[in-house]
């Protein structure tokens, strides 16, 4: 999707620290991070949020990509939280389906 800024990211039109990339993900760490560790992992595929999806497969690839970059990225042993926002109640800010992962320090619960 042409005005999308995570669809460019993923065609190479906007650069990205990218940390992941396969045929169908991409994953890059946040411009804005709010933690020491804080990625997010996207599908190429523009799906607008994990509402407006039904794909079982996608999902779990993502799920599964994102745990297993999380242990590289050393938060295997203190953890780290996974937050899918979804529209404006969520506070979804990109309308392209990600996955933020945040670790390195203790975070507070519940969010504001
Ligand atoms: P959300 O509010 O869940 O939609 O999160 C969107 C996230 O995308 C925010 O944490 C932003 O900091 C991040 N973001 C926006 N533009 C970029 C970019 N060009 N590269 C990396 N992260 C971005």
């Amino acid at each position: 999707m042409e005005d999308c800024i995570f669809c460019n990211i993923a065609h190479g039109e906007i650069p990205a620290q990218k940390i992941y990339e396969d045929d169908e993900l991409l994953a890059f760490h946040d411009v804005a991070p709010q933690a020491p560790v804080h990625f997010l992992v996207i599908p190429k595929q523009h799906i607008r949020n994990i509402m407006e999806t039904d794909d079982s497969r996608l999902l779990g690839n993502l799920l599964d990509q994102a745990q297993k970059l999380a242990v590289a990225l050393g938060c295997a042993e203190n953890g780290a939280r996974f937050v899918i926002n979804c529209k404006s109640d969520g506070g979804q800010t990109v309308d392209h389906l990600h996955i933020h992962v945040l670790g390195g320090r203790p975070l507070a619960w519940p969010p504001g």
